[in-house]
């Protein structure tokens, strides 16, 4: 897994919740992780306060970084401006081995290369080069429960093989 600078430049980063920022804080770092109920081990994503089976308390634990394309969309329009260059793009639901399916947009793939099934990894961007105040197009702020900016962000790409 690697992590990369910039290659996010013009398109809104997250303002994550106190729950979901250690997930940001960790792709900043390069480090997938996701939670884990102390209580009944369930494996949790997105980040919450409480296990969604038990109720019990979630830690962070550390992901392999790996996993499968269960579904897939190509963005072929998009009037925002921070994402009208961009298209086609590719937005993933991932599969992990560790029982839970992350979002994410697909890169170093052709739209139409890409396949149900197909083994991918986390790609890591740091947001070194976050300025703040970007909004997906529509005026409205990304988020409006804004803590501290994301520091980084997880991507997918295929794995070679
Ligand atoms: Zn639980």
């Amino acid at each position: 897994m690697s992590v990369q600078a910039d290659c996010w430049e013009g398109r809104p980063w997250p303002l994550p919740d106190a729950v979901a920022q250690p997930f940001f804080d960790a792709a900043g770092c390069g480090r997938l992780q996701l939670q884990r109920c102390v209580n009944c081990g369930t494996a949790v994503f997105y980040p919450r306060p409480y296990c969604t089976v038990c109720l019990g308390e979630l830690q962070w634990i550390e992901a392999c970084g790996k996993g499968c394309i269960y579904t897939f969309t190509v963005i072929r329009q998009n009037l925002s401006r921070a994402w009208r260059g961009q298209v086609p793009y590719v937005v993933v639901m991932v599969e992990l081995p560790e029982g839970v399916r992350m979002m994410g947009n697909l890169v170093a793939c052709p739209a139409d290369e890409v396949h149900i099934g197909m083994p991918v990894e986390a790609l890591f961007v740091s947001s070194s080069a976050w300025t703040g105040g970007e909004t997906a197009g529509s005026g409205e702020p990304t988020s409006d429960r804004a803590g501290r900016p994301a520091r980084g962000l997880v991507l997918w790409h295929p794995i070679p093989g």
